[in-house]
């Protein structure tokens, strides 16, 4: 596979042409200093306390609907599009039939066909207020900044404690960049530390606006050859790359991840593509690369969307095919982890 060295030179040619034009760097990229508007609306679809592994000290990950890419093995399928959604537990159902009593479009088919048709599905809630059963469930929901503020507020301590913060997640959070922009304000004027995980496919307005708000951006780079990552996350990786390059220079800190996925990514060949195009990062502020081993956390959020899992039976890499692949990109000079 020697496109890896060809995409690796390819973009050393981009990155001597682009850097001097930039003129630009981290020193002077900062961002102005303002009120932030708490009552902007967004979209959550989860908070979560206490997190270890998704930043620096202990935080809390706040989850935003929408996402741009379909990777075939996400495990929040709940968040991609950017509109609520019902979930259907099954284990919990008892089949009463409330829930298609109420339904006033007819989306709630699970007294008849077992299933919700997400097509018709308006998103009402009138089906979730009759199950008494905690069968179903809505995913995702309308929040201010303050809102959320107030919440994360509750963990003030730890941050402070444990050298952690906020870090945002999705989906893709750069999606709602507007909401996003002013929770960021939110959380600086709180003075609370700032990380986002990103696929990086934003167009670079949206970078401009949102990377000097963050404190750590942890990007990934899931494939460096665009055909194949087109093929498993139904986009091209040319934006990716390019961003990738661009926030290296503007971005306080910058770790590179990548989600080891048996079948598409782990093998020796394209993890070297990977790590030889992150040399080309500016070294000033790139940190290293984490390598985060598959896993099927999600597999039931499909079953409770009425979705099919396509990475069924796939296996997660054991540790000493990571510690392979991790000292494949430390002989390209990186530092390298596994796990986040
Ligand atoms: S949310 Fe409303 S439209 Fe959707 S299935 Fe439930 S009752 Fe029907
Ligand atoms: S209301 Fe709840 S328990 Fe009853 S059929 Fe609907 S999902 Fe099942
Ligand atoms: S980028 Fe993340 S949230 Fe979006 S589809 Fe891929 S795994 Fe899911």
């Amino acid at each position: 596979m020697c496109f890896t060295y060809r995409e690796a030179a390819l973009y050393k040619k981009d990155l001597e042409q682009i850097l001097p034009k930039l003129e630009i760097s981290s020193a002077n990229f900062t961002y102005e200093e303002r009120e932030p508007d708490l009552q902007k609306e967004g979209l959550v679809f989860n908070l979560q306390r206490f997190s270890v592994n998704d930043g620096p000290g202990v935080r809390t990950i706040v989850f935003l609907n929408g996402c741009p890419l379909r990777c075939k093995w996400c495990c929040n399928p709940e968040s991609q599009r950017m509109k609520p959604v019902i979930m259907w537990k099954q284990q919990n159902c008892v089949g009463c039939g409330n829930c298609s009593v109420v339904c006033p479009t007819g989306a709630c088919q699970i007294r008849d066909a077992g299933r919700i048709d997400h097509s018709k599905c308006i998103v009402c809630g009138k089906c979730v207020d009759v199950c008494y059963h905690q069968a179903l469930e809505m995913s995702g929901k309308v929040m201010t900044v303050e809102e959320v503020l107030k919440e994360l507020y509750q963990d003030r301590t730890v941050y402070r404690r444990s050298g952690g913060g906020i870090t945002i997640s999705g989906g893709e959070a750069l999606m709602q960049h507007e909401f996003l922009e002013e929770l960021l304000r939110g959380c600086k004027s709180m003075g609370w530390t700032t990380a986002i995980e990103t696929t990086g496919y934003a167009p670079k307005e949206v970078l401009d606006k949102i990377i000097p708000l963050l404190d750590t951006v942890m990007m990934d780079i899931k494939h460096i050859d665009p055909e194949v990552h087109k093929a498993w996350t139904g986009v091209s990786n040319e934006r990716i790359l390019e961003n990738a390059l661009y926030i290296a220079t503007i971005a306080k800190e910058l770790i590179i991840r990548v989600p080891v996925i048996p079948g598409f990514n782990a093998d020796e060949d394209t993890i070297r593509g990977i790590a030889k195009f992150c040399t080309y990062l500016e070294k000033d502020h790139f940190v290293g690369i984490h390598l985060l081993p598959y896993h099927d956390f999600g597999t039931n959020k499909y079953d409770m969307l009425g979705k099919d899992y396509e990475m069924i039976g796939t296996e997660r890499p054991d540790e000493d095919y990571m510690k392979y692949l991790k000292s494949i990109v430390e002989a390209e000079g990186l530092y390298c982890q596994i796990g986040g």
